[in-house]
């Protein structure tokens, strides 16, 4: 079981991401911004130094993730149901619907945790990790500040042992929000007909670069990772941007800068430092 749902895991986020790096080197939707560049390197080789650090920073994630939770959320949500704890354990509902309605509540947990991590500061210091790359493509999508891995690592598993989420519903959840991450953080641009459809339901790319805008009130909008209707619902939905897509300054005004924002050791301690 652990061992069939680690295969799984890893099988869909390698596709995602193995296809995802593909489209983007075959149709990008944007250049490297100017500000990726190091002042004493090319563009491909600053782009080579920003992926170290994002690829950097997600590996030092999931080791930490690991050794906090060595059983993973799978595990956690096997020990509950084994003792019969959490809420789904205690009303007799058919299994479907406890799937569905933990796939449900587990995505709006995912919008409220990012829409927290926002608004309050001390959570933003470390969202800001995500949000500082002046660039977005699929490895944005996984660069996350290891205390912010814990932190949703940990809400999580508070939320999986309390409702009693059955592991197969936790293996789906951790499959698509991972494949969606990669996904919606993409450097393309999906089709125009195919785009107006996706994103009456789902968070396209365009939709999802409106929420790495420099520009506060845009940052603030579109927190959902999957699909869109948390946002309509609690009023943070946008498919406006003041700039065109292919114009929207990305990243964050206070981190211009390419030497603290693209090495691994930088991306470490930028939730500690003061912004220059
Ligand atoms: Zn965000």
């Amino acid at each position: 079981m652990m061992i069939d749902d680690t295969f799984i895991r890893l099988g869909v986020f390698f596709l995602v991401l193995v296809v995802m790096i593909g489209l983007e080197i075959r149709s990008p939707a944007r250049q490297l911004p100017k500000s990726t560049k190091l002042p004493i390197v090319s563009k491909s080789k600053a782009q080579i130094i920003r992926l170290l650090g994002n690829y950097g920073i997600t590996i030092i994630s999931a080791v930490v993730a690991r050794l906090l939770l060595p059983v993973g959320l799978v595990g956690v949500a096997v020990f509950s149901t084994d003792h019969d704890w959490g809420i789904f354990n205690l009303i007799p509902i058919p299994s479907w619907l406890t799937i569905i309605l933990s796939l449900l509540l587990l995505d709006l947990l995912i919008y409220w945790q990012h829409r927290l991590f926002h608004e309050i500061p001390l959570l933003w210091k470390l969202h800001r990790v995500h949000h500082a790359d002046p660039h977005v493509d699929s490895s944005t999508g996984l660069r996350f500040h290891p205390l912010e891995i814990v932190a949703s690592l940990l809400i999580k598993a508070l939320a999986i042992f309390m409702l009693g989420i059955p592991a197969v519903a936790v293996i789906l959840f951790e499959v698509l929000l991972n494949g969606f991450a990669i996904f919606n953080h993409a450097n393309i641009r999906l089709p125009h007909r195919i785009e107006s459809v996706a994103r009456r339901f789902i968070m396209t790319q365009i939709l999802h670069r409106i929420h790495h805008s420099q520009r506060v009130d845009e940052n603030n909008c579109n927190y959902g990772f999957s699909v869109i209707w948390w946002d309509h619902l609690f009023l943070s939905y946008t498919d406006k941007s003041t700039k065109l897509d292919s114009k929207i300054e990305l990243g964050l005004a206070e981190y211009p800068d390419a030497k603290q924002n693209t090495h691994l050791l930088g991306l470490l301690m930028m939730p500690f430092k003061r912004n220059e």
